[in-house]
């Protein structure tokens, strides 16, 4: 017989931090995952040299020293500063939109002719209060970009039409007229050296981890062992933990295809995306671009978007208007279920970054008591 204070099911990112404080508060926590590894979609493997991001390319970036300073505690991070590229047919261009895709666009040099050309564009479509991604892109950036660089990429990575989906997502994407590539506008970025597996690795030190086990499967196992708790943490689908009794929330799926070369250098770059509908891929990544090229040959990944059926691994929730109701309702429900916290991208179904995973998982650890 065994109880313990936590049951957190989901080893990644949220479930981890979590359970790194509260362990560092005296409680006992049972981690469980059902995959055969810790660190949830974080998860990298050393092959070849090379730290492989698994299940996509993540790169760490925050505005919140806090979180800069929490996560530094258990990896260095290297100075990476994530530039992607985009291909349309045979066109190249920077990202994120900045003066160097604007001029390679128009052939333009400066800002002011940059701006020009994107209010000639609005004018064109007279779009006041952007009501949707499409109206929203072209409202920032023109017909031209929304055309080349965003309106393919987009629809194939959601399986909507622009129009059908909340301009919220668009925000992400800065927009700059400088000639500035850094995909990101916080001030704090990088890669840790070595991958991410090691963070979660320290982070869930002092607390016990079952694998390969789904938390239907746990429960039966808890009764037959004696296992029991005083509280849970559910970090997987909301609707799932639900048995789906109100229908589906829908979420987008990644597949995954990775290829090692023996090639030193493929592409020059950790991430080019390809942004015209007609690739099914959205995007290449280089892995051992994240660490400076470090490694023997190179490790390529094509990343396919689709539409999550069960047994898929839910990737990105589609927070449309529709499945954002459907997550209220299922939420509504969730507070009424006594000693159970619902947290990470599939519990709280949010378009989460890392940063905001961790800030959410120690604000919860800080109102446990
Ligand atoms: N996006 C785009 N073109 C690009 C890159 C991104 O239109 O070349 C849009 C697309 O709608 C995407 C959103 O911007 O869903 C957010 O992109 P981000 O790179 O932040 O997505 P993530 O890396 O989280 O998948």
């Amino acid at each position: 017989m065994i109880n313990y204070d936590y049951l957190i099911v989901g080893a990644g990112l949220y479930g981890a931090t979590f359970a790194h404080m509260m362990h560092k508060k005296g409680k006992s926590c049972l981690v469980i995952d059902k995959r055969d590894h810790i660190a949830g979609n974080i998860y990298t493997e050393n092959q070849h040299n090379i730290n492989v991001h698994k299940y996509g390319a993540h790169i760490f970036h925050t505005s919140d020293k806090e979180v800069w300073e929490f996560i530094n505690g258990f990896a260095e991070f290297n100075h990476f500063i994530n530039s992607p590229m985009a291909v349309y047919k045979d066109e190249l261009y920077n990202l994120p939109f900045n003066m160097n895709t604007f001029s390679k666009m128009w052939n333009i040099r400066t800002p002011k002719e940059a701006m020009k050309k994107i209010e000639e564009q609005k004018a064109a479509l007279n779009i006041l209060n952007p009501k949707n991604l499409e109206e929203q892109a072209l409202s920032l950036v023109g017909t031209d970009i929304y055309t080349k660089l965003i309106k393919g990429y987009t629809e194939k990575q959601w399986g909507r039409d622009c129009r059908d989906l909340p301009a919220s997502i668009i925000k992400r994407l800065p927009v700059r007229f400088t000639y500035d590539n850094n995909y990101f506008n916080d001030p704090y970025q990088g890669i840790p050296k070595g991958g991410y597996t090691q963070i979660v690795e320290k982070l869930l030190e002092g607390c016990d981890i079952m694998l390969n086990i789904s938390y239907e499967d746990f429960l039966k196992k808890a009764v037959e062992k004696g296992i029991s708790w005083n509280r849970l943490l559910y970090t997987g689908m909301i609707d799932e933990y639900f048995k789906f009794s109100l229908g589906h929330l829908k979420y987008r799926t990644l597949k995954f295809e990775t290829e090692y070369l023996e090639e030193d250098n493929f592409q020059g770059v950790a991430v080019v995306n390809y942004n015209e509908r007609e690739i099914p891929y959205t995007r290449i990544i280089e892995h051992k671009h994240f660490e400076f090229g470090a490694g023997d040959g190179t490790y390529i990944t094509k990343e396919y978007p689709d539409e999550w059926t069960p047994g898929a691994e839910p990737y990105y929730p589609v927070n449309d208007d529709e499945n954002t109701l459907l997550y209220e309702k299922y939420k509504a429900l969730a507070e009424k279920e006594v000693n159970v916290i619902f947290g990470g991208r599939l519990g709280g179904y949010k378009y989460y970054d890392m940063d905001k995973v961790i800030k959410a998982a120690l604000e919860c650890a800080a109102n446990e008591k």
